[in-house]
């Protein structure tokens, strides 16, 4: 059976998704982010790329049906299940600096950056080569005139996000760290990869 492991609230994991394999991503109690970024195991100057999936995929709205792509033009995962259907790859993941500048907050703050270079050094990732993240549950809307706001997440208890690896990828998740894009609380995130 499939082992679910769980990231605590303001944390991450690194791990390696093989071809063919499925990762599901879980929101266990409902409106919490999980940042996702990809790299090609194989060579890590591959990696997830924002433009190219929006690009190719001719849609600002990611979700079940659609593939994310590399840098290099390549299909990197396949959106099989999609049960919130609410996700955002507009915005970089959450920095220290984020929190002095969107937030007027000088102290120390953990972020989904941070997470993401902690978890990824074990792989040889340096911090300069993360790219913007797939944000898994982020709700993130925009108007008319194309100003964008943060919204807590559509997401409810165990919703969840299951992708098809279609290369062997280097994958770090987080449980993001930034109040406004999580409702004001931090929760946990689950994931299991399976065949
Ligand atoms: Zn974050």
């Amino acid at each position: 059976m499939d082992r679910c492991i769980e990231i605590p609230p303001q944390s991450g994991a690194a791990f390696v998704v093989q071809k063919g394999q499925y990762l599901t991503v879980i929101d266990p109690q409902g409106k919490q982010v999980s940042d996702m970024v990809l790299f090609n195991e194989a060579d890590s100057r591959e990696k997830i790329s924002s433009g190219k999936t929006m690009d190719f995929e001719e849609s600002v709205l990611i979700t079940k049906g659609n593939f994310l792509w590399s840098n290099r033009s390549q299909k990197m995962m396949e959106i099989v299940e999609d049960s919130n259907g609410r996700n955002d790859f507009l915005l970089a993941p959450c920095s220290p600096e984020t929190f002095k500048i969107m937030y007027d907050n000088p102290d120390e703050h953990p972020s989904c950056l941070n997470n993401l270079i902690v978890n990824l050094a074990k792989y040889n990732i340096a911090p300069d080569d993360i790219p913007t993240a797939f944000n898994i549950f982020m709700n993130v809307q925009w108007d008319q005139n194309g100003k964008i706001s943060v919204l807590p997440p559509t997401s409810k208890a165990n919703d969840f996000v299951r992708f098809k690896a279609e290369m062997d990828l280097i994958v770090c998740l987080t449980a993001c760290s930034a109040e406004d894009s999580n409702g004001g609380t931090f929760k946990p995130i689950h994931y299991y990869v399976s065949v």
